[in-house]
């Protein structure tokens, strides 16, 4: 059966392309490799009020709601930036991914579970689509005038169909623990905690919570290091939980679109470089994949020139806070936990996160502006200097 497009993976990203082009009236199958939706998933699942709103998130897979965070400075100092009203909201990611699966089929997806896709090769008339199910392969199932990748930090079939590479990647680790007081996010700075990364502590439900950090290095190792920390300090009850792990990209693919292929969210590196997280972006970025795959489909022409304009308008509307976002990172990851510490007494003692907060420059989800600011203030703007780090205004893409 022709498809008019096929999902290639059913986390959140594809879940929302898969709903936006069922809702425009097109035929679409998501291949899903896992055999339930609601299985496990690597993520902390905090995504900010504004993403909330945007997507209308059902509040049932909400497990918590916060309106500040404490950030640590490598030798305890604390700068907490607070608003009055929620900021970040905490879903619960197996319900979250089963939320918007329920939202795609009650538009009319058809959701094929335990279906690996491994190959898919471009034909005159659509995509054919090779699938492994339950050790069985078939070639001849699924065909679809448009695919759309939307496999996560999986990037097997990415590669063979020569979409452009991730430019940069980092491991996330994470454990579920039982805490003790812990109301508020918490993220741990310094190179013996995370190194150029940060960790962190978040409540999940009374007396639960997430914690995990980013590492280039040995993050499992830097995990266990940083659990003990937390249950020396009475934070955490827990002494060995589980560790998960996950890719997260901090660049965009250098190309997003092929012939009657498109690729979105986390396959497309489309998460913020400064926190990892990549839920939000992916959203605003699968609504773009469906609004040009959808005038493609209407205009009968899914070539690649065509399918540019996606590529276009992510980049439009995210493409600074890409450039601007991994440039900080890049610099951060310099940084001793000397001059770490140095921000943090600047900010303590110029008051900037207050200024930030207070002007409004802070957002959960847009940074560009806030980097940007603080590259403006003067004391900053040494420490920038110092290390000798090319600013972030040069067009790199
Ligand atoms: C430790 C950690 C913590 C994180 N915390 C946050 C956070 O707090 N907030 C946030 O916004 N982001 C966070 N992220 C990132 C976030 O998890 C991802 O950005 C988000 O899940 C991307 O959604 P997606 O739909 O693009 O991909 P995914 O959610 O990864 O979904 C991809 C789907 O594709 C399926 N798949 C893959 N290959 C195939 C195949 N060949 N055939 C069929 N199916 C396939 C997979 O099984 C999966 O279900 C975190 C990531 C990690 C690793």
């Amino acid at each position: 059966m022709l498809n008019d497009v096929a999902i290639i993976g059913g986390g959140p990203v594809g879940s929302r392309v898969a709903e936006k082009m069922a809702g425009a009236g097109y035929r679409v199958v998501v291949l899903e490799q896992k055999e339930q939706m609601g299985g496990p998933v690597c993520c902390t699942g905090i995504i900010s009020q504004e993403c909330v709103d945007t997507f209308g998130i059902e509040e049932s897979t909400i497990v918590r709601k916060v309106k500040s965070a404490r950030f640590f400075s490598p030798s305890g100092k604390l700068v907490s930036i607070q608003r009055s009203d929620s900021q970040a909201c905490i879903v619960d990611r197996p319900a979250f991914n089963i939320s918007m699966a329920k939202r795609a089929q009650s538009m009319g997806v058809e959701y094929m579970l335990g279906s690996t896709v491994t190959d898919l090769t471009v034909e005159i008339d659509g995509v054919a689509i090779e699938v492994t199910r339950r050790g069985e392969q078939y070639s001849d199932c699924y065909k679809a005038r448009a695919v759309v990748l939307t496999t996560g930090s999986d990037l097997k079939i990415a590669h063979r169909m020569a979409l452009g590479d991730l430019g940069d990647f980092i491991t996330g680790v994470q454990a579920e623990v039982a805490t003790d007081g812990v109301d508020e996010i918490e993220v741990y700075l310094g190179n013996q905690i995370a190194p150029g990364y940060f960790a962190w502590l978040v409540p999940t439900g009374p007396q639960r919570g997430l914690a995990g950090l980013l590492s280039r290095q040995s993050p499992g190792l830097y995990l266990r290091e940083f659990i003990a920390f937390l249950r020396s300090n009475g934070r955490i009850t827990t002494a060995e939980p589980e560790f998960n792990y996950g890719f997260i990209p901090l660049r965009p693919i250098s190309r997003s679109y092929g012939e009657r292929l498109l690729i979105a969210g986390s396959a497309a590196g489309q998460v913020k470089p400064t926190t990892g997280g990549g839920i939000y972006y992916g959203l605003l970025c699968a609504d773009i994949a469906a609004e040009n795959l959808g005038r493609a489909l209407r205009e009968g022409d899914l070539s690649a020139r065509n399918l540019a304009a996606y590529e276009k308008a992510w980049r439009n509307k995210l493409g600074s806070e890409f450039r601007v976002g991994h440039w900080a990172r890049r610099f951060f990851e310099l940084l001793s936990d000397a001059q770490i510490e140095w921000l943090f007494d600047i900010a303590i003692e110029d008051g900037i996160a207050e200024k930030l907060v207070g002007d409004g420059d802070i957002s959960f989800d847009w940074h560009s502006k806030a980097i940007l600011r603080l590259l403006g203030q003067k004391a900053v703007s040494q420490v920038v200097r110092m290390i000798k780090s090319p600013l972030p205004f040069s067009r790199t893409g």
